[in-house]
């Protein structure tokens, strides 16, 4: 089987077969690029077995706000999250299931039906907080977790139990020790653990068809789309070549800045040659993707008040869905049958529909929050590309759900 190895930047999973890869880059530079990531090859074609080797941990982009910039004004969540700590301890609990609207989904759809209980930043962690000692840190991650974003303690410890290769699990992989000293520096790691444990979650439960786990109640195990196989689908590295990459050109390499940041790291390779890349990757590892930054986005948004930096949870899951559409619209007129697949087999157009509704979801409560995005401006406008956006449209279309 493929053997799959890159290393970005400070880190590095290895991937065979059924091996999870994924690969974090870390960074202190506001390029708008990077991110928690990892990849896959084939993992829900064989089911054999879970492997991964990690050497090395990395985080998520993050940037110190401009002591004067106007965003903070905007910055409600993060103003209001901390003295809802001390006002309200217990009492602001979100518990409820709740739908949230957005011009991207319609409601009469999967996506626009998507609720779920939202994580909580104004849960009460003021007790957690005070007590932190850096020993303990991995521990106050899952507890302050278990606070304001349940899903995410449990994808945490869950995923955890997927063994990678060399023995380590997501946590030992990605936890940086060194970072962890102080409250603040543990929770900036919760996105990136979460990120990760949620693949390796998602690989352990995968076997012939790949695991999206959404929520305590939604789940969805697909088969095909794959790299190879039964209904594979084509390397997401083509997608760079279509007409809507312009508008925020892929970086050549890692590091650069003033251009797409992710595209080295996840869009990267040739398949048309023997090395395995991360880019060589089919559309059922991008959904992955998407999957997880959207998990990205809500641990940051859960713990947006302890952090004096912005970061770039919007950035990941925004380029993600600009990747998802882009595939969609590729697959669509040049990889007809891939298509035909991909949209009318109910369990990848639900997962995709349902995945879109999630991001919105949340991507509806940070909007307009100057620490939760680097370039959040930017990619929601290259995400809502007519064109694009017409792919969902037409999903919706095939699935039924639009009232006449
Ligand atoms: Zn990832």
């Amino acid at each position: 089987m493929n053997f799959n190895m890159f290393c970005a930047a400070s880190c590095c999973i290895l991937a065979v077969a059924t091996f999870a890869v994924g690969c974090l880059s870390s960074s202190g530079g506001g390029g708008g690029s990077g991110g928690a990531f990892a990849t896959g090859d084939g993992v829900g074609v064989t089911g054999d077995g879970v492997g991964v080797t990690g050497d090395g941990v990395g985080g998520e982009f993050s940037t110190a706000q401009d002591a004067d910039s106007s965003s903070a004004s905007t910055d409600d969540t993060a103003s209001d999250a901390n003295s809802t700590d001390a006002a309200q301890p217990e009492t602001a609990a979100a518990d409820a299931v709740v739908t949230t609207a957005s011009d991207k989904t319609v409601a009469s759809c999967p996506d626009g039906q998507f609720s779920e209980t939202p994580a909580n930043p104004s849960g009460d962690i003021k007790s957690l907080v005070a007590a932190f000692t850096p020993t303990a840190a991995l521990t106050f991650i899952g507890q302050a977790l278990g606070v304001r974003y349940p899903l995410g303690q449990f994808l945490l410890t869950e995923g955890a139990k997927t063994k990678m290769g060399g023995g380590k699990n997501c946590v030992d992989a990605f936890f940086q020790a060194s970072q962890g000293s102080t409250a603040a520096g543990a929770l900036s790691q919760a996105s990136t653990l979460v990120h990760e444990c949620g693949h390796l979650y998602d690989i352990g439960k995968s076997g012939a068809a790949r695991m999206y786990f959404i929520n305590e109640k939604i789940q969805f195990l697909c088969a095909g789309l794959s790299n190879q196989g039964t209904n594979k689908s084509f390397a997401r590295s083509l997608i760079k070549a279509d007409a809507y990459g312009a508008a925020w050109p892929a970086c050549a390499n890692f590091g650069m800045q003033g251009c797409d940041g992710y595209a080295p790291i996840y869009l990267n390779g040739n398949p048309s040659d023997t090395k395995f890349e991360s880019g060589d990757q089919g559309y059922d590892m991008l959904l992955e993707e998407v999957t997880q930054y959207v998990n990205s986005l809500a641990t940051d948004y859960a713990f947006a008040s302890q952090s004096q930096f912005s970061t770039s949870a919007e950035d990941g899951i925004l380029t993600f869905l600009w990747y998802m559409t882009r595939y969609l619209h590729l697959a669509r007129l040049k990889y007809p049958s891939t298509y035909k697949y991909m949209s009318e087999n109910e369990c990848w157009r639900r997962a995709t529909l349902t995945i879109w509704g999630r991001a919105w979801f949340y991507l509806e409560k940070t909007k307009g929050n100057a620490k939760l995005n680097l370039k959040g401006k930017m990619l929601r406008g290259l995400v809502d590309h007519v064109d694009l956006l017409d792919e969902i449209a037409r999903l919706r279309q095939i699935e039924g759900c639009l009232v006449p």
